[in-house]
């Protein structure tokens, strides 16, 4: 067997540092101050801001929960699932100082009966699914902080 190895399952939309902490790159607009995740080079969201040009900014590591649920069927091909298929809770979290709500995946072992509003919220990364190459595709993800 060829050593384990893992890649992102989207290419930038989070990086790890030396210390292992992980945050997401966004994007922010010099003009406005409005953020994007995920990050893109141009087209500003707010209607009254006539920038193009928008920056990769690292955003907060933490947030709170603004809504969550819980996925208990497996999505259809192509996307990928576990099989046997096990549930697993979404959460959108509002970042504590960009305020953008960006939504992921809970880690393994939270449920949505384990969630609440308001809660504090840390990202992380888990392996999202194995691709044919044997290759473990990463993805952002939040636990409870
Ligand atoms: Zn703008």
């Amino acid at each position: 067997m060829p050593a384990a190895s893992s890649e992102p399952a989207v290419e930038g939309w989070f990086a790890t540092d030396d210390s292992g902490a992980t945050h997401l790159i966004g994007a922010t607009c010099p003009q406005c101050a409005t953020y994007v995740f995920p990050p893109r080079a141009n087209n500003c969201p707010n209607p009254a801001c006539d920038s193009d040009v928008l920056e990769q900014v690292p955003l907060s590591r933490r947030g709170k929960v603004w809504s969550y649920t819980e996925n208990r069927y497996a999505p259809p091909p192509p996307y990928p699932a576990t099989d046997p298929f096990e549930p697993f809770a979404i959460a959108a979290v509002k970042l504590a100082d960009e305020g953008l709500i960006v939504l992921g995946k809970v880690v393994e072992g939270t449920l949505a009966a384990d969630l609440k509003v308001g809660m504090e919220m840390e990202l992380t990364t888990m392996v999202l699914f194995t691709d044919a190459e044997g290759v473990e595709r990463i993805t952002h993800a939040w636990r409870i902080a």
